[in-house]
Formats: C-alpha cells, structure tokens, sequence
C-alpha cells in the first residue's frame, strides 16, 4: 500500500467490492474538526507555513511565487 494516498489502491480493488468496503472502513483517513492538518495549500498540498489570510490559501512558498502575479507588492 502506497502511503501517500489511500485511494490509490481503490483501482487495484475495484474487482472485489466487499473487500473494497472493508478497506475503505479500516484506512480511510480520520475525519478531523481542528488541527494544521485540514490547511492544505491550495497549489501544491503542503500542510505547512499556511497562510490563511485575505483567503488565499496558500503555502509560504507558493505565496513567494505568486504573489507579485496576484498583486502584492514588496516594499524592502
Ligand atoms: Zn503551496
């Protein structure tokens, strides 16, 4: 099993759906209400340096390539 992403085993087991069930039952990923874990950036799916403001939704590093392309501007 691939460690990254569960669903991609989904393909392999697509041919046997009981077995299918049972493994989404017991690996599906938790189901979380709060934590650093549910920002991810929108552009690259990094989980840290989020920003969250003005809703942007992006990584620290992804900010730092966009951000002149979205409009802001350095001042230093
Ligand atoms: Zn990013």
């Amino acid at each position: 099993m691939t460690a990254s992403n569960y669903k991609k085993v989904f393909k392999q087991l697509k041919s046997k759906p009981v077995k299918l069930k049972k493994f989404i039952k017991h690996n599906a990923p938790k189901q979380r209400s709060c934590g650093k874990n549910l920002k991810i950036c929108s552009r690259c799916g990094r989980r840290g340096a989020h920003i969250d403001k003005y809703g942007l939704n992006l990584c620290r590093q992804c900010f730092r390539e966009i951000a002149t392309k979205i409009g802001f501007k350095k001042y230093s």
